[in-house]
């Protein structure tokens, strides 16, 4: 069993210099990039990857090398899908200009996106990032409750603002947290007691006492709804609920971050928290929201904006852009027309059993937990389940990458093979997967 390993910036599968196998070509860039971007960039691999070209579910290093990409959770219709392509190109050589002008684009997308969540979350605002989304959903929430204090998960990552890197435990110990931050357990089976809901409840009622203690009102509870970088947890469906309980009753919101699990990706909702029978005070959304294009939003109750709508205006000169509205109409199309979600569903569940299959012949492989096409896979030492064994997963998600596959591991102890493949992925990409994941287990 091995622990967490020392990480710049506590990133899982991060390159550090001086291993891996960099042409020399590549080396070069390296320096480039130090030189020219600073000392904050991370770079995945322990020999990064030099990609030039992606079309589907495939990229393409400069050499013509072929990768499997079984972790973009943006280009989430397929790398470079035709129908988006056009569509950004169209809108652009037309008219690009903000939500100060009059214009139906934005409009009729968000009447479509609209269309897909319960009728009580009615509004939508537009940004560039999810990151954005969300430090709009913390002023809101601060406006709307008065409190000012947030709960999140033990590892969550939520962005890049000052405000939600510090409720972004996730990012390190050289991030601090917000002093009006409190972070609770994720809701690991493995590791709570008793029932996944009651317990994690009870987590988000201690984080409230605790803020309350010390003279702080609650403003939010906000987690991913597919808990990613705690590991990724979506089972049992409804865990969510009591906690949601809880954070309401103290007078605060409950914020769904769907910038991960959002659009499709968990099968049988559009949406993560459709999985926990709620509605959320507010849902942020980005990611595969442009398939790579940077647009992002909150979908909101129209109530909660209330008291920040009368007192402050947002301006977000690039959010909700013609050619923004233009690209994420084209790529909710695309899910609706190629039934991705429903593609999500089925690839996702046949992506698990072929997991499972692996495990029971390879004792590394711990427990998977899965929705749709959001999937975790833990890797363990000696067939315990709570021996967490990082370096065997760096290793693994090396050798896959070697071997012309792309994944990541996350988690708050770096060893759960973290699998989120674009949603156009095939019965043939889950084989080909396997496939080589069994001969890194083999290696
Ligand atoms: N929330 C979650 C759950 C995320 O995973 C991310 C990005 N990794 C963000 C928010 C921030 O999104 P962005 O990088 O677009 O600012």
């Amino acid at each position: 069993m091995t622990d967490r390993p020392t990480l710049p910036g506590a990133m899982p599968n991060a390159y550090q210099p001086g291993k891996g196998n960099l042409p020399p070509g590549d080396q070069a860039l390296v320096a480039r990039r130090q030189r020219l971007l600073g000392p904050a960039y991370r770079l995945f691999y322990e020999t990064p990857v030099h990609l030039v070209r992606g079309e589907g579910v495939w990229l393409y290093d400069k050499d013509g090398k072929a990768y499997l990409d079984t972790y973009n959770n943006v280009a989430s219709v397929g790398h470079c899908h035709p129908r988006v392509v056009e569509a950004t190109a169209r809108q652009s050589a037309i008219f690009a200009s903000h939500t100060r002008y009059l214009h139906d684009g934005i409009l009729e997308y968000a009447e479509r996106l609209l269309a897909h969540f319960p009728p009580a979350l009615s509004h939508v605002m537009f940004t560039c990032t999810g990151s954005e989304a969300n430090d709009l959903a913390f002023r809101i929430a601060r406006a709307q409750t008065g409190g000012t204090g947030f709960i999140v998960t033990e590892n969550a990552y939520h962005g890049v603002t000052h405000a939600i890197a510090g409720m972004s435990p996730s990012l390190g110990a050289g991030v601090p947290l917000g002093e009006h931050v409190r972070t609770v357990p994720a809701p690991d089976p493995l590791r709570l007691a008793g029932d996944v809901g009651a317990a994690f409840a009870a987590g988000v009622q201690a984080a409230v006492d605790d803020l309350l203690r010390h003279g702080i009102r609650p403003a939010a509870l906000i987690v991913d709804t597919v808990f990613s970088s705690d590991g990724v947890f979506a089972d049992p469906p409804g865990f969510l609920a009591p906690a949601v309980g809880v954070i309401r009753r103290a007078g605060g919101l409950f914020i769904a971050d769907e910038v991960q699990p959002g659009f499709g990706r968990t099968g049988q909702a559009m949406w993560g928290f459709q999985r926990h029978g709620l509605t959320p005070d507010m849902v942020s959304l980005g990611k595969p929201m442009g398939n790579g294009y940077p647009v992002a939003g909150l979908v909101m109750r129209p109530e909660v904006i209330e008291s920040f709508g009368s007192k402050a205006r947002y301006f977000n000169t690039f959010g909700g852009n013609a050619v923004a509205a233009a690209t994420a109409m084209a790529v909710l199309q695309v899910v609706e027309d190629e039934g991705l979600m429903q593609n999500a569903a089925t690839v996702g569940a046949l992506f698990r059993a072929g997991l499972e299959d692996l495990a029971t012949r390879h004792d590394a492989l711990g427990p998977i937990r899965s929705a749709g096409l959001f999937l975790g896979a833990e890797i363990v030492a000696g067939g315990d389940p709570l021996a967490a064994d990082a370096a065997a997963c760096g290793r693994i998600v090396n050798h896959l990458r070697d071997n012309g596959v792309l994944i990541s591991a996350t988690g708050p102890r770096a060893n759960v093979l973290k699998i989120r493949p674009p949603l156009v992925f095939s019965a043939e990409n889950v084989a080909f997967f396997l496939d080589r994941l069994e001969a890194a287990l083999k290696a």
